[in-house]
């Protein structure tokens, strides 16, 4: 990604995409200061780019990094860098961190907190499975307590069993993997919430040691516009057994309905296919 034509915005400048760098002594890079967003624009419009602004801010402010910009100033960069690149259809990638500084250390107060916005076009997160059904593979690793590390953030150390999860997801010929939490509750996908169905209600993990998706409260919200019950409670693995129906959401995944879960098996259901499509119609609005 590193190589191409384009502009990335960085601390207030548009520069040019292979120009986008920093500091081999940047602190994000050896301590993982550094909180995200992913976001989609459709038709020009970032859907709940506010809040993903306000939620960038959040994480900074969860890992004591308050990030240098207003929610709006942030909008406002999102903007300038879509229109710098030509795009409409895209996904935005805010990325803040601490960078390289008077220290090099643990300690970084120091250290500037920099900001940097990229956008580029993405089709489907997880390609063939968005219609077919994903399958996920059980991760090893488990989502951590709050009290470990502040898994409201959506921060870059939180990722660090995503990726390694994941990988091992694609090795066995799966889209991603599934975690469960430090309880041994059902948590969330790699990059995703996680939601299933049965007797026409729906289950979905209370999120208190996972990330509070934008997607999942918006799900969660034309759910209860459509009158069909929605329960957020801790669910157990064996449970999985019993639930007909289950889709991922995400800024990138979007509604994608999950075919199998280890030897679990679900049908891509009607009420799934229903929540996708008034997802993608809401998007597009
Ligand atoms: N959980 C994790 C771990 C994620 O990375 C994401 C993607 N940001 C989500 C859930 C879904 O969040 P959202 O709907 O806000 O994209």
């Amino acid at each position: 990604y590193d190589d191409r034509d384009g502009f990335i915005w960085m601390d207030g400048k548009l520069v040019e995409w292979r120009q986008a760098n920093v500091h081999i002594l940047t602190h994000a890079l050896h301590y993982a200061s550094s909180v995200f967003e992913g976001e989609r624009c459709y038709n020009g419009k970032i859907f709940k780019g506010h809040e993903h602004s306000l939620r960038l801010l959040e994480s900074g402010r969860l890992l004591d990094m308050p990030i240098p910009y207003t929610a709006e100033e942030i909008d406002a960069a999102k903007e300038a860098v879509l229109k710098a690149n030509g795009l409409t259809d895209a996904y935005v990638r805010a990325v803040a961190f601490r960078g390289a500084g008077d220290e090099m250390g643990v300690a970084s107060l120091g250290n500037p907190v920099r900001l940097a916005i990229a956008c580029w076009s993405w089709g489907a997160y997880y390609g063939d499975a968005k219609m077919k059904g994903a399958k996920l593979d059980i991760a090893k690793w488990k989502r951590p307590s709050p009290e470990t590390i502040p898994t409201a953030a959506k921060a870059a150390g939180l990722y660090m069993i995503c990726t390694m999860s994941k990988h091992a997801a694609m090795e066995k010929g799966c889209s991603d993997a599934l975690f469960y939490d430090y309880r041994g509750y059902v948590a969330e996908a790699t990059g995703a919430n996680i939601f299933f169905v049965k007797d026409g209600e729906v289950h979905t993990p209370n999120p208190d040691c996972i990330l509070n998706g934008i997607t999942r409260q918006t799900v969660i919200g034309m759910l209860k516009d459509m009158q069909i019950k929605v329960h957020e409670r801790h669910i157990k693995p064996e449970e999985l057994a019993d639930f007909e129906q289950c889709w991922l959401t995400g800024t990138a995944a979007e509604v994608t309905p999950v075919g199998q879960i280890g030897d679990w098996t679900f049908e891509v259901g009607d009420l799934t296919r229903r929540v996708a499509t008034a997802y993608e119609q809401l998007v597009r609005s």
